[in-house]
């Protein structure tokens, strides 16, 4: 099944559809602001005139390259950098007749669960304007779940599509580690990350995420895409989660979704992950240490923010650094040159190697049994902005369900699942790498159940 791609048609032809559209976005950016910058005219002239994405406009996370627009990554340090070229990911869909219509807000280089460390803007909740959209793809979650695009591009380090897109009530999809060329996108941990889907079904998530996936001459991690050929699910291993693990809202929740799977007749299996309490560790072990070598470029003197009066090269260095990054990104970047000062590799960073590979054993196990595993995205359901629901430490504990799969490298989608107390919530699977259609059939069969429920103040009103 295909999308129809006829709704966006005329867009891109006819100009009080696009005025209108503007319009539409606009009112919704007063109370979610989801977007850097929004110009729907910048890139209209780069995409295709026909394609299976034809007019679809779509918003890009602003670590993403698109030439024409800034890239900022959510910092001060590249505040006002124009960007001069076009990811590979963005140059695809644009080949395929989508639209870029603007760059969304994230936590400062993809660090966060909130959007609230970005440096260069709040995004709430289209839900609920107290709360977060969940991050660091948060904007793109938002974007989608208000329907000012059908999709959005995120990057997934560690979680940073699912959450948000659980957070919002839309589709999440991390792809298969390598899948997805990262070339024009900002490295923050290059061993876990990929560019993700934020959409608002599950046809036009497989369809953009078909359109982006192959392998790229400038991404050498890019991977030959070979899935099994089985792509129907009998079995689904289901993890086991204890009454304390998820709040009551997320539990309720994850037991309805279990319940809809038996009845389609899936035959599901409950499984435990024994490496579970080693994930976030080792993820932050990995994560840090990469950022501390990838965020090295950020020097003052390359790109992006160059602060005034210093008299030394390493003056200049200090002091951009020091006012162009936040508070979390620099912690971050002293924890990575921490675990990975000489002669301490083999206590962290090694170590977290190792558990990364007893990680993707115990997923190996589990699919030697069942073609699927279900588990929570995150114990909670959208937090309040700050601290007074989660703190920051409290946010990264909760990461857990969704790092084993960057560990692992494998594909995992986040499904709508239920609306708890007016907050929607997600469900996620994961599959043995490049089962991504296996995914998709399974969200498909519960999409029809529950398709993605919309916000109030959701409108169709500029009729595409
Ligand atoms: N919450 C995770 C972190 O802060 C996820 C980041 C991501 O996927 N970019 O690192």
């Amino acid at each position: 099944m295909s999308i129809k791609s006829d709704r966006w048609q005329n867009l891109l032809s006819d100009d009080s559809l696009w005025k209108s559209y503007n319009e539409y976005v606009n009112k919704w950016e007063k109370s979610i602001g989801s977007f850097l910058q929004f110009d729907a005219d910048k890139t209209k002239g780069d995409s295709s005139s026909d394609g299976l994405l034809k007019g679809m406009p779509f918003g890009v996370k602003d670590n993403i390259a698109v030439k024409g627009f800034d890239m900022t990554c959510g910092s001060k340090i590249l505040e006002n950098f124009n960007c001069p070229y076009t990811s590979t990911a963005v140059q695809k869909l644009q080949g395929a007749g989508a639209v870029v219509v603007g760059k969304m807000n994230m936590d400062e280089f993809g660090m966060g669960s909130s959007t609230d460390n970005s440096a260069l803007g709040e995004t709430n909740n289209p839900w609920d304007k107290s709360r977060v959209a969940g991050g660091s793809s948060g904007g793109s979650a938002a974007s989608v779940a208000a329907g000012q695009v059908p999709f959005a591009l995120g990057s997934d380090t560690g979680g940073s599509v699912r959450q948000p897109a659980s957070f919002c009530g839309v589709y999440g999809l991390k792809p298969t580690y390598g899948t997805v060329s990262r070339y024009g996108l900002t490295a923050y941990a290059s061993s876990l990350e990929t560019i993700g889907i934020c959409a608002e079904s599950t046809a036009i998530t497989r369809d953009v995420f078909n359109t982006m996936k192959g392998i790229d001459n400038m991404d050498n991690t890019t991977v030959d895409y070979k899935p099994s050929g089985k792509d129907d699910t009998e079995i689904i291993a289901v993890l086991k989660v204890g009454e304390n693990d998820l709040s009551e809202d997320v539990l309720n929740s994850y037991r309805v979704s279990q319940q809809r799977l038996k009845d389609l007749g899936y035959k599901l299996i409950e499984v435990e992950l024994p490496t579970l309490k080693y994930v976030v560790p080792a993820y932050y072990v990995i994560a840090t240490a990469e950022a501390s070598a990838n965020l090295a470029r950020f020097n003052g003197i390359r790109y992006g923010l160059a602060q005034k009066g210093a008299e030394t090269p390493s003056d200049l260095m200090q002091m951009s650094r020091n006012s162009g990054f936040g508070d979390e990104v620099k912690l971050r970047i002293l924890l990575g040159t921490y675990v990975l000062r000489s002669g301490f590799q083999d206590q962290y960073y090694h170590r977290a190697q190792k558990i990364r590979t007893a990680i993707l054993n115990d997923f190996n196990r589990i699919f030697e049994e069942a073609d699927a595993l279900m588990l929570p995205v995150f114990p909670t359901a959208a937090f309040r902005h700050g601290s007074s629901d989660l703190t920051q430490l409290q946010q990264k504990a909760a990461d857990l369900y969704t790092c084993s799969a960057n560990l692992a490298g494998l594909p995992a989608l986040a499904v709508p699942s239920t609306i708890e107390k007016g907050l929607p919530v997600g469900v996620q699977f994961t599959a043995p790498a490049f089962e991504e259609e296996r995914l998709f059939r399974i969200s498909e069969k519960l999409e029809e159940i529950f398709p993605a429920q919309k916000p109030e103040g959701f409108s169709e009103e500029w009729k595409i």
